[in-house]
């Protein structure tokens, strides 16, 4: 076995040791409150971790499946799609939202026939993918199979293999319902301000 394999519990790890998923007591940026913070960017600060994760990711992809491309919804995607590229030696573009539009800009192309692996970061409703699959398919590509960091959990469809390294549904509620506030410990808002350690 090679040394970079990673099991679902150094996955995990991976996630709490950088900060990238967190226990607490959030305001999230829908109002709603939570025990649990994502933040892929944390885990992805780390170059060698996003190399070892990214690496991990493709080797759940089946062997018989071959690729041309890899491909991602900017921006968040990028970086793991960048690595996940590098781990399996194939181009890398991304595709980014112009007036709402998915689109490949900056003469991105994609081969007549290119089998594309899609990679991103979170997937929570999968729009993003959803969209990124079809504007490689209406560019004469093959969506072979996605990949992403961490599944939220809404079992999105996406006509192709789904491999997430995480799985991680985290419950949210109003504030009226929040046991938390009701314990009265202090709540954080992770996007308009810094989270005390
Ligand atoms: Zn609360």
């Amino acid at each position: 076995m090679n040394e970079t394999r990673m099991n679902d519990d150094e996955i995990l790890a991976a996630f709490k040791n950088t900060d990238a998923i967190r226990k607490g007591h959030f305001k999230l940026t829908s109002g709603r409150h939570s025990d649990t913070y994502i933040q892929c960017a944390r885990v992805l600060e780390h170059p060698n971790l996003t190399m070892k994760l990214a690496t991990e990711a493709t080797r759940r992809i089946s062997s018989r499946i071959d690729i041309d491309l890899v491909a991602s919804p900017a921006v968040g995607g990028i970086l793991f799609g960048f690595a996940v590229a590098a781990a399996i030696d194939k181009p890398f573009i991304f595709s980014e939202r112009v007036d709402g539009k998915m689109t490949f800009r900056r003469s991105f192309e994609v081969a007549q026939g290119a089998n594309v692996l899609i990679a991103e970061d979170v997937v929570t409703t999968g729009g993003s993918v959803v969209d990124v699959c079809e504007l490689v398919r209406a560019n004469g590509g093959n969506v072979v199979a996605i990949v992403s960091l961490i599944d939220r959990g809404a079992e999105p469809t996406f006509g192709a293999p789904y491999y997430p390294l995480l799985k991680l549904q985290t419950p949210s509620w109003e504030e009226a319902e929040c046991d938390l506030c009701k314990q009265g410990i202090e709540i954080y808002s992770p996007g308009s301000r810094r989270i005390n350690k």
